[in-house]
């Protein structure tokens, strides 16, 4: 195998780092975290010409090496540790031709690692509406680097891109800047001291407490001397630092570029006035998140009961033509129906991220951003955690998944931990029937008591989730800067092929990554509730028959019978059972509690699960119901199903963590069971208790 060169993609946000990684890369990539942490880390490879390739990482945006934020870290320790696998042997520094000059300060500090580099202006299919125009030659000669003029929109400069990094080796290696000049003294004495040692790393290692690792942190010990001058003195010369820089830039830019203001007409500042308004601009990121909440609610319903429909045919056709026995049933019944768990998700998935990249793409997200985040920084959300919000109100899962671009990790935890309060559309089944069963019909000023109850309890989640992130903003001790600069990138086009490659890559990275999880959970679940110990599971056939005999029941009862008696006597009826002292206090009975046991592999499941142990067929709304209002107490006589029962158990399936898939997920995205544990344990224990407190004082 020759080998392959590693290229570093690095940047500025919004410079169109993704967009050169995509056109590098196209569907050759592979999305994963950094060890440890849950920063994103994309990788692909390039093929380049004579069968070489390239091993492509596209690193999180950054404004300069001063670290930040976690995501800057993660460049910053690249950079500094040549035993890494993925150091590059070529760094190619995204810029943006309408903020050339600001995107350079780092491109100079890359240079002066002395690592190969190479210049991407991107965008440039702006430069003639801007009134841009640029010496190239000239550039590249005052920066020392070869340079690509390159607009991945047009899909021009991209060879030039790929010849410049396949003769890697020719890249020059000079520094934009002497780091001596900054300070001669501090400088000299600490040359003196590693005199082997590259002076701007050095000057990295004092600065920016990177974590190295092992091997490297002790050629660095020594280091400690010269951090105790002190903490205004560095500040002091990392500002000197930075004026030398831009003294450089300014210097290289004066000749290599001019722009023609005369002809940069601009729509943005027109529109920056609307969609940022104090009223209009709420209004109409109301009316956008209306119709993305819409379209992921109303037009995934009919590819999902598509999916529904083809998993709940496929179960059958493989029960035919499979001999019957436990193998058979282990496939049809639990690893089709588990399968089928995971991609009913895809077009709720799908469908929000299509809305999320055309909303990110077009630069809208930004000042979304900035409209938002003063009202949900009091709660220790970020602007972007409105969007999860509001797709929770569909699903948690794709909701959950939308957090990845708010970059603070503070931020992004605390909007994952709640986002599953609101109220998704699982819920749904189950309110309406507790709803039709415990709530009168009659009318509040021409609103129906019913509707009140069900918009309350939306209320309800929704609320509970905001109080929650501003108890856990308090409580969390997380260190985590913010972006306190909104980067206000300019108005876009969206890119087709970067909207589809995001779509692609969150649906790839649900199935392969929660799904595992959601399958394995599925089977447990379908065998806990398809097996049971003793007599009266094994010989259920057998007792049913003899105890319904004189009561010539047709064939479907009698199954129905059959399969209710099971149930209550399998592994999740016995679980029932047991957990029915712990429940009674909220006036639930075992039949109830096994409908909670079994509704943790979704919620949607409990009518279902009602159904079988009332024994009446699965979509027989109107049975159910019937059966659920002559339910009686056993204890307290009365309806089981009464007002102080009713509401327990709306209170409980609002609040309760009762789904795996959303649990599966939250593992995925915080990268550790801790937090999906914390929040099956807390919003359950909490659930349990607003439960209670509501029966007791009902009854
Ligand atoms: P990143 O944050 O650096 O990864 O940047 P992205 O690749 O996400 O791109 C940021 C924005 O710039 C997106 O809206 C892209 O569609 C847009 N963009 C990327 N390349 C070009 C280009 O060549 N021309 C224009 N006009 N826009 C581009
Ligand atoms: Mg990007």
């Amino acid at each position: 195998m020759s080998k392959q060169i590693n290229v570093a993609l690095i940047g500025n946000p919004n410079t169109g780092k993704t967009s050169v990684f995509n056109a590098l890369t196209g569907l050759n990539q592979k999305v994963g975290n950094y060890p440890g942490i849950t920063v994103e880390k994309k990788q692909g490879i390039c093929k380049l010409p004579r069968g070489v390739k390239a091993h492509i990482i596209d690193l999180p945006g950054t404004y300069s090496l001063n670290a930040s934020s976690l995501d800057e870290n993660v460049v910053i320790e690249l950079l500094l540790n040549k035993n890494d696998k993925d150091f590059p042997d070529i760094a190619v520094v995204v810029t943006d031709v309408e903020n050339l000059k600001r995107n350079l300060l780092l491109f100079t500090q890359i240079k002066d690692l002395e690592i190969p580099t190479v210049l991407v202006i991107n965008m440039a299919d702006r430069m003639g509406y801007k009134g841009i125009s640029l010496d190239i030659d000239y550039l590249e000669e005052k920066l020392h680097t070869k340079i690509a003029l390159i607009s991945t929109r047009k899909n021009e400069g991209i060879d030039k891109l790929k010849d410049l990094i396949t003769n890697f080796k020719d890249v020059s290696v000079s520094p934009c800047l002497d780091t001596t000049t900054i300070d001669p003294i501090y400088f000299g004495n600490l040359k003196k001291a590693f005199p082997n040692q590259l002076l701007y790393k050095l000057w990295l290692v004092i600065t920016q407490d990177v974590n190295f690792g092992k091997t490297n942190r002790k050629e660095f010990d020594a280091v400690a001397d010269f951090k105790t001058k002190s903490k205004g003195d560095l500040k002091r010369l990392q500002q000197k630092e930075t004026i030398k820089r831009y003294q450089f830039i300014n210097n290289a830019l004066a000749k290599g570029q001019s722009i023609d203001l005369s002809r940069a007409k601009d729509l943005r500042i027109k529109l920056d006035r609307i969609l940022t308004h104090k009223v209009w601009g709420y209004l109409i990121f109301g009316i956008i998140l209306l119709t993305i909440f819409q379209a992921i609610y109303d037009w995934s319903s009919v590819p999902m009961d598509f999916i529904d429909g083809l998993f709940a045919n496929l179960s059958e056709w493989t029960k035919n033509i499979m001999p019957e026995g436990a193998f058979t049933d282990l496939i049809a019944e639990g690893i089709i129906p588990g399968l089928g768990g995971i991609v009913i998700f895809i077009p709720q998935i799908a469908f929000l991220f299509l809305f999320i990249a055309v909303l990110e793409e077009s630069g809208y997200m930004s000042r979304v951003v900035f409209l938002m985040d003063r009202i949900m920084r009091r709660f220790g959300l970020s602007g972007k955690s409105v969007v999860p919000l509001i797709s929770g109100t569909a699903c948690a899962i794709p909701a959950i998944m939308a957090t990845r671009n708010i970059e603070s990790w503070k931020e992004r935890l605390i909007t994952i931990l709640v986002t599953p309060f609101t109220t998704c559309s699982a819920r749904l089944p189950v309110y309406l029937i507790i709803i039709a069963l415990v709530i009168p019909e009659g009318r509040f000023f021409g609103l129906s008591y019913q509707a009140l109850t069900l918009m309350l309890l939306y209320l309800i989640g929704f609320g509970t989730a905001i109080v929650s992130a501003y108890i856990l903003n308090k409580i969390l001790k997380i260190r985590s800067k913010t972006f306190f600069v909104i980067e206000m990138p300019n108005y876009k086009l969206p890119l087709p092929k970067n909207v589809v490659l995001t779509v692609i890559e969150k649906t790839k990275s649900f199935v392969f990554g929660a799904g595992k999880i959601i399958l394995a959970i599925s089977i447990i679940l379908w065998f806990l509730a398809s097996y049971g110990p003793g007599e009266q599971f094994n010989n259920a056939e057998t007792i049913v028959k003899t105890q319904y005999a004189s009561q010539n029941l047709n064939e479907e009862d009698l199954q129905q019978k059959i399969a209710s008696h099971k149930l209550e006597h399998s592994f999740i009826g016995i679980a029932g059972h047991a957990i029915e002292p712990a429940i009674r206090p909220l006036g639930y009975d075992w039949k109830i509690g096994i409908a909670i046991v079994s509704s943790f592999a979704a919620r949607e499941v409990f009518v279902g699960t009602l159904a079988t142990i009332y024994s009446v067929g699965n979509d027989d709304e109107a049975t159910i119901k019937n059966r659920m209002a002559a339910e009686v107490n056993p204890i307290l006589g009365g309806p089981l199903f009464n007002f102080a029962s009713g509401i327990s158990l709306l209170l409980f399936y609002a609040f309760a963590m009762q789904c795996m898939s959303t649990l599966a997920i939250v593992k995925k995205e915080t990268n550790s069971w801790k937090w999906p544990t914390l929040q099956l344990v807390i919003m359950s224990a909490f659930a349990y208790i607003v439960a209670l407190i509501a029966f007791q004082l009902l009854k």
